[in-house]
C-alpha cells in the first residue's frame, strides 16, 4: 500500500478528500477549527513536495446548494492556516472547477465548493414528494446512482492522484471518500497523515492488546452502543458500563431507578449481556452508587445513593464516588483502554465529577505505560473539557467511523485505499 510519507509530490496534482465540516456561528465565523488543523501536516507535506491541492470536503447536511453550507466562509481561514492564498471553485462539478484544476501549479491550492451540494455525492436521491411510490423511489435511487458515476469520474479527473484525510466520514461510501479511489492505481492512492494515526490507533485497540484491556462505554442508550458492546465482549478483559446505560442494566437485575434514563424494552438485552460477559470471562462492571437529582437541571437537589435504590421522583444523573474508585482501579491496572461516552449528564457542571474521574485515572494509567484511546463525539468533549486531551495516548477525530470501526466493521473509505 502507498503511503504518504514516501510518495513524492513534485509536480503532482493531488485530490485531497478531508473533513472541513467545521461549526459556524450566525455570522459564518468557525467557532472551532480542530478539523482543519488536523489536516495540515497532510496539506503541508504535499505543498512542501512541490505538489498543487484540490480540496474536496463537505460541510453540514444541505439538501442542494445552500449560502448557510458553502465552503467559501473558511477560505480566508485556511489561507492563513496554510499560508498560501488558496482559490475557490464556486461548484465542484462546472467548467470553472476543471479550468482551475488543470491550471494549478506547484504549491498553489483549489478549494472546491461543497461536495453534498450534489446528491451524487453521498448517492441519496433529493426532492422526492413525500408520497412518493416504492417505484418512484426506487427510479430515483437507480438515477443518482447513475449520476453518482460521472459525478465521481469528474472528481478524479481533476488530479494524479488521491489521498483521503477525512476519518470522520469513512464510513460513508460515498463518492468522495471512497468510490473515486477506483479510478487511482494502488500507487496513487493513500492515506493522509490524520486517516494514518486513526487507523493505527484503532488497529491497536482491536489487534494489537496489551492486556488488560478496559473499555468503558458511557453514554445514554444501550440501543445504541448494542453492536459495539457485542464486539468488545470478544476483546477486552473488562468493560465498564457507565452513563445512562446504568440503569437499563440496574433495572433489569430488579434494583429501583426513579426516573433515571432506562430503555424498559432492552431489559432481557442488558441481561443476555451480563450472561455473555459472564460467559466469555470479562469482567462487566457495573456503577454501585449514583448522584441523583430531583429534576433534569444543573440546578437540581442531589443526593447519593446505592444505584439501585433510587427513590421515586429522582434520578441518577452521574455516578457516586464509591463507583469512581471502583472504575478508577480497574483503570489504573489496564494496559489498553478505550473510552466512549461520559459517566453522566457532563453537560451540566454539577454532574462533571465522574467522568473527570474516569478521565483521570485513564491519564494515570497512559503516564504507566497503557495505550489509551478516546473517541466517540462526548467522550472527546469530556477530554477537552477536563483539559486531558494531551494525557491520553489518542483522541480520535471520528464519531460514528470510530464506532463502526470498532465494531469490527470494514470501513468502505479504509477498504478503498488498502484494496
Ligand atoms: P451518547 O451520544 O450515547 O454517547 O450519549 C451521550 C449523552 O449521554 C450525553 O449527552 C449525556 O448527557 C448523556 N447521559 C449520560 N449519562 C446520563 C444519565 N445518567 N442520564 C441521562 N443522560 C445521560
Amino acid at each position: 500500500m502507498q503511503t504518504i510519507d514516501k510518495f513524492n509530490f513534485a509536480g503532482k496534482k493531488a485530490f485531497v478528500r478531508v473533513d472541513f465540516n467545521v461549526p459556524l456561528d450566525e455570522n459564518f465565523n468557525i467557532t472551532d477549527d480542530t478539523r482543519m488543523r488536523a489536516a495540515l501536516p497532510t496539506l503541508k507535506k504535499i505543498l512542501a513536495d512541490g505538489g498543487s491541492i484540490i480540496i474536496g470536503s463537505h460541510l453540514g447536511r444541505p439538501k442542494g446548494v445552500s449560502e448557510k453550507f458553502s465552503l467559501k466562509h473558511i477560505l480566508k481561514h485556511l489561507s492563513e492556516l496554510l499560508g498560501v492564498e488558496v482559490q475557490f471553485a464556486n461548484d465542484c462539478m462546472g467548467e470553472e472547477a476543471a479550468v482551475k484544476a488543470a491550471a494549478l501549479q506547484a504549491g498553489e491550492v483549489l478549494l472546491l465548493e461543497n461536495l453534498r451540494f450534489y446528491a451524487e455525492e453521498e448517492g441519496k436521491p433529493r426532492g422526492l414528494a413525500e408520497d412518493a411510490t416504492d417505484e418512484e423511489k426506487a427510479a430515483a435511487k437507480k438515477a443518482v446512482k447513475e449520476s453518482q458515476k460521472e459525478f465521481t469520474k469528474k472528481l478524479a479527473s481533476y488530479a494524479d492522484c488521491y489521498v483521503n484525510d477525512a476519518f470522520g466520514t469513512a464510513h460513508r461510501a460515498h463518492a468522495s471518500t471512497a468510490l473515486i479511489a477506483k479510478y487511482f492505481d494502488s500507487n496513487n492512492k493513500m492515506f493522509g497523515y490524520l486517516m494514518e494515526k486513526e487507523v493505527k490507533a484503532v488497529d491497536k485497540v482491536l489487534n494489537d492488546i496489551h492486556r488488560p484491556f478496559t473499555a468503558i462505554m458511557g453514554g445514554s442508550k444501550v440501543s445504541s452502543k448494542i453492536e459495539i458492546i457485542e464486539n468488545l465482549l470478544n476483546k477486552v478483559d473488562n468493560l465498564i458500563i457507565a452513563g445512562g446505560m446504568t440503569y437499563t442494566f440496574t433495572k433489569a437485575m430488579g434494583g429501583k431507578v426513579g426516573l433515571s434514563i432506562c430503555e424498559d424494552d432492552k431489559l432481557d438485552l442488558a441481561l443476555d449481556l451480563m450472561k455473555k460477559a459472564k460467559e466469555k470471562g470479562v469482567n462487566l462492571v457495573l456503577a454501585v452508587d449514583a448522584k441523583i437529582a430531583d429534576s433534569f437541571s444543573n440546578d437540581a437537589n442531589t443526593q447519593f445513593c446505592n444505584v439501585n435504590e433510587i427513590p421515586d421522583g429522582w434520578e441518577g444523573l452521574d455516578i457516586g464516588p464509591k463507583t469512581e474508585e471502583i472504575f478508577a482501579n480497574v483503570i489504573k491496572q489496564s494496559k489498553t483502554i478505550l473510552w466512549n461516552g461520559p459517566t453522566g449528564v457532563f453537560e451540566f457542571d454539577n454532574f462533571t465529577h465522574g467522568s473527570r474521574a474516569v478521565g483521570e485515572a485513564i491519564v494515570e494509567a497512559t503516564k504507566n505505560g497503557a495505550f489509551s484511546l478516546v473517541g466517540g463525539g462526548d467522550s472527546v468533549a469530556c477530554v477537552n473539557k477536563f483539559g486531558l486531551a494531551s494525557g491520553v495516548s489518542y483522541v480520535s477525530t471520528g464519531g460514528g467511523a470510530l464506532l463502526e470501526a470498532i465494531e469490527g466493521k470494514i470501513l468502505p473509505g479504509i477498504a478503498a485505499i488498502q484494496e
